[in-house]
């Protein structure tokens, strides 16, 4: 049966307070911010405003969690039941937590409940599942003596999180850190709260000891340098801006050196050649790529390299994609891209199409607000032609819905204009030619290359970037080495 979102939304109720010990608590001294919808930007309610007193409170209490073990010392078996409990328990809460997402930054709530709210349960299940099966070492020693390399859980983690994919991106921190046995801090973004206080009232219920997970909303500049700034945090899991992931480095240097993991922007390459054999497809692939989400992806292709031969046809066709992408009424259930998060990163998206035409790229689809007496922040889906690699458009991650295409006349050319960027979150490479298509992919300095697709994505696989894109990776087994420590053990054997 189809829901009717609207009226739901007109029931939804929202608590705003930060999650500490096991307990919904406002901020130590009462503050708090305006939690604004972008899809009518009316006040859906008021958020703690943790700060330094508040955050020391949450490390505090998962600091106690772990050193007492109640969760790192549970057999692996035990925690990953719990966290199985805990993926059942998003999936049965779907559609509330999608609908408070969707209010709360703007994205199709057909899209959080088919995307966002799975993907977070599917991640945290993963994880779950997997911390029973993975084992330790021992190392090939002499006899006289044993030397066991083990995993340990490092003990608090501090997430930081943005606001394009607030549950996701919280998961994928959660997954591995709490599976492994830490306790985590996790701070929001200050522009899409709410959800992850429910992911902790989640997970208490499903038998998470209290303070293993606790959550304190606030703004980067407070809740979030605190967090990052603590002498008894051990690791930072950051997703968010290359700006703000370099202070996560100074954060770091200025207290304990603690380990910091960045996951950041990106200005991903997609590269058409011409022997590719389905133009029509590639371009559908793109526009859906770039436009989903309303183009707030960290892997958005949101550079678009096709040869001169075929680039006509090829903009043609994705000018052609560009109106299904549309902005409509996020809680319509046909509707394919929603707001952008606040009149802040609407006003940002104009300002860099506006430098796009001030400096020469010619506006082929889109390149309006839209929907303004909706009262909520909706840009078209648009697409620059005539983009050179040294545009603004073209440089800078814009994080919006926004592509720009380049014209390449050989193989060198492109994978030099691709590589030619401060970013190396993604790329692809669109060729029917296996040697192409091989060569490309290896010459693409990104930490993901997709070849002939841009869609696949999936919990086993590592996410994330080199160069400015960041040092960690989200996601798969490898994701447990952000979040525990080697230890090596020496025994020494008598008589052997
Ligand atoms: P942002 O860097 O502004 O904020 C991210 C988080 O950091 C928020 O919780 C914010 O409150 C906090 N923060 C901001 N200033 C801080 C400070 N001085 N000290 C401590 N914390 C601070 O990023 P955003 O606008 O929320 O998110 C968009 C960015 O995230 C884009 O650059 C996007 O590419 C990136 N992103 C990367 C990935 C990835 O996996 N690589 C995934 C999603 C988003």
């Amino acid at each position: 049966m189809d829901i009717d979102w609207h009226a739901r939304a007109a029931q939804q109720g929202y608590d705003g307070r930060a999650f500490i010990g096991g307990r919904r608590v406002a901020a130590a001294d009462g503050a708090t911010f305006d939690c604004v919808s972008p899809l009518n930007g009316r006040v859906l309610t008021t958020v703690a405003r943790c700060r330094e007193a508040d955050v020391d409170a949450a490390v505090a209490s998962a600091r106690a969690a772990f050193d007492d073990g109640r969760w790192a010392h549970q057999p692996p078996a035990a925690r990953k039941r719990v966290l199985q409990r805990f993926a059942e328990k998003i999936l049965a809460a779907r559609d509330e937590l999608a609908l408070v997402e969707t209010m709360d930054m703007g994205k199709p709530v057909r899209y959080s409940t088919s995307v966002d709210v799975p993907a977070a349960a599917r991640c945290i299940a993963w994880y779950a599942e997997a911390v029973d099966k993975v084992y330790d070492e021992i190392a090939p020693t002499p006899r006289s003596g044993l030397a066991l390399i083990t995993r340990e859980p490092m003990g608090v983690i501090g997430a930081i999180v943005p606001w394009n994919y607030p549950m996701i991106m919280s998961a994928w921190k959660l997954g591995p850190a709490l599976a492994a046995g830490n306790s985590v801090v996790l701070k929001p973004s200050e522009k899409s709260p709410l959800t992850a206080m429910r992911l902790a009232e989640l997970a208490l219920e499903a038998g998470l000891p209290e303070g293993v997970f606790n959550v304190v909303p606030g703004h980067g500049g407070e809740a979030g340098e605190a967090l990052a700034l603590h002498m008894d945090v051990d690791a930072v899991g950051f997703t968010g801006s290359t700006r703000v992931g370099r202070r996560m480095l100074e954060y770091a240097s200025r207290s304990n050196l603690k380990r910091v993991y960045n996951e950041l922007g990106g200005k991903s390459a997609f590269l058409v050649f011409p022997d590719f054999d389905d133009l029509p497809r590639a371009a559908q692939t793109v526009a859906g790529a770039m436009f989903f989400n309303q183009g707030e992806s960290c892997n958005a292709p949101s550079r678009v390299f096709v040869h001169e031969d075929i680039a006509d046809a090829f903009v043609a066709e994705v000018v052609k994609e560009a109106p299904k992408y549309q902005p409509g009424d996020p809680l319509a259930a046909g509707t394919e891209m929603g707001a952008l998060v606040d009149e802040g990163q609407m006003r940002t998206v104009l300002g860099y199409i506006a430098s796009g035409e001030a400096e020469g790229a010619r506006l082929l689809a889109g390149g309006r607000q839209a929907r303004a007496d909706s009262g909520g922040w909706f840009v078209e889906p648009t697409v620059f032609g005539g983009v050179t690699n040294t545009m603004r458009i073209a440089r800078e991650e814009i994080f919006g819905p926004v592509l720009s295409v380049i014209r390449f006349r050989t193989e060198d050319e492109a994978v030099r204009l691709a590589n030619d960027s401060p970013y190396g979150l993604q790329a692809s490479v669109w060729s029917s030619h296996v040697d192409r298509a091989h060569r490309v992919a290896r010459a693409l300095r990104a930490g993901t290359v997709h070849v002939n697709q841009y869609d696949e994505d999936d919990i086993t696989v590592p996410f994330g970037g080199v160069k400015q894109s960041g040092n960690g990776r989200d996601k798969s087994l490898h994701a447990f080495d952000k979040y525990t420590e080697l230890k090596t053990t020496w025994i020494r054997i008598n008589g052997s």
